[in-house]
């Protein structure tokens, strides 16, 4: 027997509902031609309902637009397993401070909202072979996620271990990724604004080498600075701090080149002057000259000595006016020369200006750790991207332990040295996205970004030993370098500058309770 007709079929159908005594409800309809069609009995696919969905989802920021563009693409193929899996992404880019709508919703609330048919996620989807299938995109994706997150980096490793373990726990996984993708969002949002600084930069750049005119040994300090900033591990923090630097000695460079073109302006008015002043000398000279001939024709002619009298006061006077009017320019002109070389000496400091901002703005020279502006700059940035991410964040401040001994005994130049070198051995120890800063004079603060109290105090506590291990050599002297620190978990609501003067005070009780220890604020 062939296949059925549609009106066939449709016929049938409502023979079986008289038969079975059915109301001729849509329902009941579908339920029977499905059965006598050998369709599977499946509830339509809600297209314009979703469709209206697409179009009230908030799509402010780039993942909410993809993942809403996926939303859609399922909707119009009838594809539930892409909605269900755009819908649980689209959830993961929600701000979780918003209180209403989905905004509220965690990623395993939105799911059974869906009502995902059973046959969409059935559990062959979770075989080994789907999370291995899992496991290497994470791999595949992780270089573009960055790598400079220790902590990321590590619950990555832990994820990939559960999901690859045999008979692995789902529901352990289930919770890993959903953690896992939150993270994920924050990775992507990072790496599309490291992007768009890196061509803000680009642009500053140009901006910068436009107004480059004078001199070009002052490329050096800021190129030598980008070549910094732009090895790996490539960070926004570091980015910004180069962004920063460039602006300074943009604004150096401007006004040195103000000042130089004004100093141009000041030599022309000079050479004009010394060239009046010489036409001035041979007017006098010539003028001279004509009375001299002058008077010594008369002289020839003179008679009595009479006669001779008019002109020799005639001679002294010409003479004397002479001398005079070659005093005043050479007066004039011994004080353009001073100007000149003032002017030249003003515009050699400026350049040594220039270049000194251009290597050390935000940056101590003697140790190389940011300055106070810099550190100021460093704490804005660290709380509020600790508020956006919603992680720990710790300051520390250490202050060297009897470091006036060390300068009295061996010196105040090896005492600098001993500073260079507790700088050295931190940023040795520390990880890249943590930040050094002199915070005056034998006194260092120390940012962790991603870091809770306890892990704030182990750290500074390893720089300790760090210490120990790594002796100040003063000549051939081992010379042993300890200090004592208060360490502050910043408060959600504290602002920076509060957290560290939290620690200051804890570094003081470290003094009082012995010294060469570390204390939480
Ligand atoms: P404490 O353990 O109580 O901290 O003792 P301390 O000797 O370290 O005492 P204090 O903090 O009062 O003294 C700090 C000294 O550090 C005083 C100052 O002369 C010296 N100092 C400050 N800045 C510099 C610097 O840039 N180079 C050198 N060599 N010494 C500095
Ligand atoms: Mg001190
Ligand atoms: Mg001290």
């Amino acid at each position: 027997m062939g296949e059925k007709t549609v009106p066939e079929l449709a016929r049938d159908t409502l023979k079986q509902l008289v038969v079975r005594k059915l109301a001729p409800t849509p329902a009941n309809y579908l339920a029977v031609y499905s059965e006598i069609g050998g369709v599977k009995d499946e509830p339509p696919f809600p297209a314009d309902q979703l469709r209206r969905i697409a179009q009230d989802l908030p799509a402010k920021t780039p993942g909410q637009q993809k993942q809403r563009s996926l939303f859609e693409y399922a909707v119009n193929q009838s594809n539930w397993e892409g909605v269900y899996s755009a819908l649980l992404a689209y959830a993961s880019f929600m701000p979780k401070a918003e209180g209403s709508g989905f905004g509220a919703l965690s990623t395993n609330e939105v799911a059974p909202l869906l009502q995902v048919p059973p046959s969409s996620v059935a559990a062959p989807a979770l075989t080994t072979d789907f999370l291995e299938q899992i496991a290497r995109l994470i791999e595949f994706a992780r270089p573009a996620l960055g790598t400079d997150d220790a902590r990321f980096s590590e619950q990555t490793q832990e994820l990939l271990r559960v999901m690859r373990q045999p008979g692995a726990d789902l529901v352990q996984v289930k919770q890993m990724l959903g953690t896992f993708g939150h993270r994920v969002s924050f990775a992507a949002e990072d790496q599309a604004e490291i992007k768009s600084m890196l061509l803000h930069l680009l642009r500053l750049i140009m901006e910068n080498i436009g107004e480059l005119s004078i001199d070009d040994h002052w490329l050096k300090g800021q190129v030598e600075a980008l070549i910094g900033a732009t090895t790996p591990p490539l960070t926004l923090r570091r980015l910004d701090d180069v962004e920063r630097r460039w602006r300074d000695v943009m604004q150096k460079q401007a006004e040195a080149k103000g000042r130089a073109v004004e100093a141009q302006k000041e030599m022309r008015l000079m050479l004009g002057t010394f060239i009046e002043r010489l036409s001035l000398i041979t007017d006098t000279t010539s003028t001279f000259g004509g009375k001299m001939e002058e008077n010594a024709r008369l002289i020839e002619q003179a008679g009595s000595l009479e006669e001779l009298a008019p002109v020799l006061k005639e001679m002294v006077s010409a003479t004397r006016t002479m001398a005079g009017d070659t005093l005043t320019a050479r007066n004039e002109l011994r004080g353009m020369r001073e100007r000149a070389e003032a002017t030249e000496a003003e515009i050699i400091k400026l350049h040594m200006e220039l270049d000194r901002v251009s290597a050390q703005a935000r940056h101590d020279p003697l140790t190389g750790a940011l300055n106070r502006k810099g550190l100021d700059e460093a704490v804005n940035r660290e709380v509020s991207n600790m508020r956006r991410k919603e992680t720990p964040l710790c300051m520390a401040l250490l202050d060297i332990d009897n470091f006036k001994k060390i300068n009295d005994t061996l010196g105040h130049a090896t005492g600098d040295q001993a500073l260079a070198h507790l700088a050295q051995v931190a940023r040795e120890s520390m990880r890249p996205q943590d930040t050094l800063a002199r915070y005056g004079g034998e006194e260092f603060v120390l940012m962790l970004p991603d870091t809770a109290l306890d892990k704030g105090i182990e750290a500074m506590t390893r720089l300790q030993r760090e210490l120990t291990k790594r002796f100040f050599l003063a000549g051939t002297e081992k010379v042993l370098i300890t200090f004592s620190a208060g360490v502050a978990q910043v408060g959600p609501d504290e602002e920076g500058v509060a957290a560290i003067k939290r620690a200051d005070q804890a570094m003081y009780m470290a003094k009082r309770a012995g010294k060469n220890r570390v204390l939480g604020a």
